[in-house]
């Protein structure tokens, strides 16, 4: 693209090779940590309710809560108001700026975990079930699969906020972007390198690792570990099969059915467009609430989750 106004810096929105990018301070440093020089040939920062003039078009970005920098596009133009969600969640998550509810004419909502089952539990609660396992198998590593950008910092974040005071062990591919989190204020406490660390060092300790590795070659050295995944799609079980997950974490970096329902309704737009996963219902919902609700086809999307995986698996042999 010409232009590219980013959301935020996972491969399915932000992609390398646009000629001027346009996103938060916090998605440029991503996607130049990602991407390098092909990341673009221009690009702009805006912070937070910082305002841009586009082609007669106010620009602003609100935090989307969904990772470090995620952002909702909210453009103007002669009093019509239109907010492009792109992935967010409502629950707090202390490695990110909160969601912001911006009222406006037409909201674009996401819609990943857009149907009524899903309903995320607790995140607490769900590390209080690591630390459990932890208590009851002492002697075993307990291996976390989780994203690269976003849930592997989240994950580290809540750890803390349980309590838990070692060190804490990453996988390599996980180590640029929670360096990076790093340097923008986030403290995760002592973190150790898993690659090279022996079998006996890592006996009863928590190791972060990208989904992949749960299966792959490189979770041998840590012997027989409890193998954890956290995801918001550990709720479907065929999922949690796939992955080889011992302990499922429910936690998810998008909106559940109540989050996305109360979002539409805070935001008051006569008009929503839903995209980005399960469509119908979301667009059922709304029209029932008398709202002007459609299906957005997006081109070119791929689901998020499968493309960091391979993004993650590819960063350490
Ligand atoms: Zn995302
Ligand atoms: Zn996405």
């Amino acid at each position: 693209m010409p232009r590219a106004l980013v959301t935020h810096g996972h491969a399915d929105h932000a992609r390398p090779g646009n000629g001027a990018v346009l996103a938060t301070p916090e998605t440029l440093a991503i996607m130049q940590a990602r991407y390098g020089e092909a990341a673009w040939r221009e690009q702009q920062a805006l912070a937070y309710g910082d305002r841009l003039e586009v082609g007669g078009v106010s620009v602003g970005l609100a935090p989307a809560g969904h990772v470090l920098g995620s952002a909702q596009a909210v453009l103007e133009w002669r009093g019509c108001r239109v907010v492009v969600s792109g992935d967010y969640k409502r629950r707090p998550d202390p490695t990110c700026a909160g969601f912001e509810v911006v009222p406006c004419d037409l909201f674009i909502t996401e819609a990943t975990f857009g149907l009524p089952v899903f309903r995320h539990p607790d995140d607490g609660a769900e590390i209080a079930k690591l630390l459990a396992s932890l208590a009851t198998y002492p002697e075993r590593a307990h291996l976390v699969g989780a994203y690269s950008l976003g849930k592997a910092q989240r994950i580290l974040a809540l750890i803390r906020q349980a309590g838990y005071d070692k060190p804490i062990y990453l996988h390599g591919a996980l180590q640029a972007l929670t360096r990076l989190y790093e340097g923008f204020g986030l403290d995760f406490g002592a973190l150790l390198p898993a690659t090279g660390a022996a079998k006996a060092e890592l006996a009863g300790e928590i190791v972060l690792a990208p989904p992949s590795s749960l299966t792959d070659r490189w979770s041998r050295r840590l012997g027989e570990p409890v193998t954890a995944m956290a995801s918001g799609w550990m709720r479907v079980r065929a999922r949690v099969r796939q992955r080889g997950a011992e302990l499922p974490l429910v936690i998810s970096d998008h909106a559940d059915w109540d989050e996305l329902t109360r979002t539409i309704a805070e935001v008051e737009a006569p008009e929503v467009w839903v995209t980005h996963g399960n469509e119908d219902a979301l667009v059922h919902h709304a029209t029932q609430q008398g709202i002007a609700a459609r299906a957005l086809a997006l081109v070119g999307r791929g689901e998020e989750e499968q493309e960091q995986d391979g993004r993650a698996s590819g960063a350490e042999a």
